[in-house]
């Protein structure tokens, strides 16, 4: 597929599943660019002090990080190199509570569900209730046709490929495919769908239409 096309298809995939997230509640964006993405998470986060993470590769590609730690803000970011174990614990629990969280989701469904499996849970608490907002980036890839298919996504793709990248122990890693494991370093031990907005969190959804993250 040459590229016109592909962006293309992106614009409408995305722009389906960013009408049906509004009609859920959230305050959902498209956009073409990750450059595009961190106007506007750094046109939203101005007020704010007080930044939580949750382990995004996609996070990681905006260069979000940077931009915020320079601006003097306070982050916590449980991967930054050299922590504690018991710093990083800290930091994992601060999340909940940061004026402004962000991460990525596993997959987001054109129906306008968004879909995640955590091995610790920090991400999903922290997404879910307490900061003063949220902000979640997908890329295109994300994106899939509805609930069911969402769920598949992050069992075949987004598992496998985050436990590899993580050097976890587990069958997926190895083989490329989901088994089902009772494996210590499990990493899809919780999964959480958000059908709607929960109630008492500010959540902004943007899809970037390029490939970001697994
Ligand atoms: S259940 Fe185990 S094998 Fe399956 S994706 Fe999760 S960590 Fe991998």
């Amino acid at each position: 597929m040459d590229q016109i096309h592909k962006k293309w298809l992106g614009t409408k995939l995305g722009e389906h599943c960013v009408t049906h997230l509004i009609n859920h509640r959230f305050d959902a964006h498209l956009v073409q660019t990750p450059q595009a993405a961190v106007n506007l998470i750094l046109d939203w986060t101005a007020p704010f002090e007080r930044f939580g993470f949750g382990g995004s590769d996609t996070i990681n590609a905006l260069g979000i990080k940077e931009r915020l730690k320079d601006m003097g803000k306070r982050i916590f970011d449980h991967n930054e190199e050299g922590l504690s174990f018991e710093t990083s614990l800290e930091y994992r629990k601060k999340q909940s509570n940061c004026d402004c969280f962000l991460c990525s989701a596993n997959a987001l469904s054109q129906t306008g569900e968004i879909v995640n499996m955590d091995g610790i849970g920090n991400r999903i608490n922290a997404m879910t209730f307490g900061p003063k907002k949220v902000i979640i980036v997908a890329g295109i890839n994300k994106v899939t046709q509805d609930l069911d298919s969402a769920i598949r996504r992050i069992r075949e793709v987004a598992a496998p490929m985050r436990a590899k990248s993580l050097g976890a122990d587990t069958p997926c890693a190895l083989t490329g495919r989901c088994a089902d494991c009772n494996a210590p370093m499990r990493i899809c031990n919780i999964t959480s769908i958000l059908h709607r907005k929960p109630m008492l969190t500010d959540i902004s959804i943007i899809v970037v239409n390029e490939e970001m993250g697994y």
